[in-house]
């Protein structure tokens, strides 16, 4: 890891850079480019892992165990969030999400466990947009977030 990245006072995201300059975009406002966002947290949690090294081509297995950590504290936090919303559709999300997280655990070496993985977050991700939708807001788009991480590459599909 990086010895420069920085955690967002405000929602956690991991920023690359120092604290002045890091997070700014492109002609935008310096910062973190979540904050002041609806779910900023678990909007900057889930980019973290889907722009994490565990989707890597060849990733390290430390790296997927990393990831598949991550997962399950990211799923966590939406599900604290969710038990203040009335959100049948997002719990249901939920849900899949831990069933497929579970299922992927890479201690039990499961066959697909990567996908498992994928399947998790892309449920997550759904939870989050349920959250959004409930308050009038368009779904979360990953790469609008794409600079603040070193995106290599991303080899499963981004959404179905
Ligand atoms: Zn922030």
């Amino acid at each position: 890891m990086a010895g420069t990245d920085y955690h967002c006072p405000h929602c956690g995201a991991e920023l690359r850079g120092d604290m002045r300059t890091g997070g700014s975009r492109p002609g935008g406002t310096p910062g973190c480019p979540y904050d002041g966002l609806a779910f900023a947290s678990l909007r900057a949690g889930h980019d973290a892992i889907y722009f994490g090294p565990w989707r890597r081509i060849d990733a390290l297995p430390t790296e997927i165990t990393r990831g598949y950590h991550r997962i399950g504290r990211h799923l966590d936090a939406i599900g604290r969030e969710l038990a203040i919303h009335d959100l049948p559709a997002a719990v249901r999300d939920l849900n899949d999400a831990i069933r497929a997280h579970r299922a992927a655990d890479p201690r039990e070496e499961a066959p697909g466990g990567l996908l498992l993985m994928d399947n998790a977050l892309s449920y997550a991700h759904r939870a989050i947009d349920d959250l959004l939708h409930e308050k009038g807001l368009p779904p979360h788009q990953p790469m609008d977030f794409a600079e603040c991480y070193d995106v290599v590459e991303v080899p499963f599909r981004d959404e179905w």
